[in-house]
This record gives structure tokens, C-alpha cells and sequence, in this order.
């Protein structure tokens, strides 16, 4: 079987670690800065960054309606932090002209942990993600979080995969961080950061 071949879009944010994390995997990568560069991928991770600025040059290179059309045909997708804030269909506090491709049926706050902890670690239960018994990673996901987003609105066809339950990350109230709908997955920590694979195996697991 030949390998997978993984886009991730390279517009602005953390790409290069998310190709390192896949290419661990044994996926094949290619970075997407242009229009012709979606075509005939498996799958798009979308990195983490700046979300308004990637909305932006999305829009400017021409590529939202393709992309958004490629989403709604079932094109897999991985959205970390900005991504998943693109992802969305719904965008809070952000700006009047940010574009969301709305392949996933939530509300995503932007900046949503508040100054003090604009920038947090925690150790998140994730649905779907065990571990094998002599995997030295099972257990909790260390979960690296970086003005990070948080998900308010869930809906009805959308998995909840993980709250963060610790009140000293601003966040006693449980919420949502990892969400997946078929196989669009969102989630508002950065997984490219901590050497921990499973998340993308994750994604993988559903192409
Ligand atoms: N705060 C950023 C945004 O709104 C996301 C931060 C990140 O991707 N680490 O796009």
C-alpha cells in the first residue's frame, strides 16, 4: 500500500513540525501554499498560527471556496488551534471579515483561557486515544496550549473527544477542546509540540 499524502497548509503557523510529526508515521507530506496544492491529497492538517491572517491569505490566493468544496466532499482534515478555529462554522471574537470553511458544526472562541493563562499545559483524557499496553506514551495527552481556543457551541452530529478539567487553567468549568465530526478533527492544543503521536495517528486512523 503506498503512503498517504498529508497536506498541510502552509500559508503562515507551526507547519514544519506537524510534517515531522506525519512523516514519523510514514505519511508522505506536502506543504500547501497554493490552489493546485489540494489537489489529490488524502487529507489537510491546518496548523496552528494566526487564524485571521490565514482566513485571509486563504481568501486572497483564491483557495477558501475550493477548499471549503474539498471539505464538504469529505476530504479528511486536521485542524490544531487556528486550524480548528478555520474549521468552524462559527467564529467568536474574531474579526468582522474572517472567513470560517465550516466543516465542522461548532462555535470556536478565539483567545477564549484569558490573559493570565493565555498560554497553559494540561493533561487531557481524549476519547479514542489508549495507547497500547508497551506504549510508553499511554495514558493522559500532555496537551500544550497557546492563546489557545476553546469550542461553545457543539453540534448535534459533533463528538466532544476532551474538556480540560483543571481549574488552574482556566477552564473548571470543563471546556471543550477536542472535537471531531466524520472525519474532521478539531482540537485547540498543539500536538506538532510535545513528540506525543497520537493524536495524528488519530486523524490517520481515519482516512
Ligand atoms: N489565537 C490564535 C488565533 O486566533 C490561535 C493561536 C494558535 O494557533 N496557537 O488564530
Amino acid at each position: 500500500m503506498t503512503a498517504p499524502l498529508i497536506g498541510v497548509l502552509a500559508l503562515q503557523g507551526g507547519v514544519v513540525e506537524h510534517q515531522h510529526t506525519l512523516e514519523r508515521l510514514g505519511v508522505t507530506t506536502r506543504q500547501v501554499r497554493r490552489r493546485s496544492q489540494l489537489e489529490g491529497l488524502d487529507g489537510l492538517v491546518l496548523p496552528g498560527g494566526e487564524s485571521t491572517t490565514m482566513s485571509k491569505l486563504l481568501d486572497l490566493g483564491g483557495m477558501l471556496g475550493p477548499l471549503r468544496g474539498l471539505l464538504a466532499e469529505g476530504m479528511p482534515a486536521f485542524g490544531t488551534c487556528a486550524g480548528l478555529i478555520l474549521l468552524g462554522s462559527e467564529i467568536l471574537d474574531t474579526r468582522a471579515d474572517a472567513h470560517c470553511l465550516c466543516a465542522l458544526d461548532v462555535s470556536v472562541r478565539r483567545n477564549a483561557f484569558g490573559r493570565q493563562v493565555d498560554s497553559f499545559e494540561t493533561d487531557l483524557t481524549v476519547a479514542g486515544v489508549t495507547g497500547a499496553d508497551d506504549d510508553p506514551e499511554s495514558g493522559p495527552v500532555h496537551a500544550v496550549f497557546i492563546r489557545a481556543p476553546r469550542v461553545e457551541r457543539v453540534g448535534s452530529g459533533v463528538e466532544v473527544l476532551a474538556r480540560v478539567t483543571d481549574p488552574t487553567a482556566g477552564a473548571s468549568d470543563g471546556a471543550v477542546v477536542a472535537v471531531r465530526q466524520g472525519r474532521v478533527l478539531g482540537i485547540s492544543f498543539h500536538p506538532e509540540l510535545t513528540g506525543d503521536d497520537r493524536m495524528h495517528r488519530l486523524f490517520l486512523a481515519s482516512l
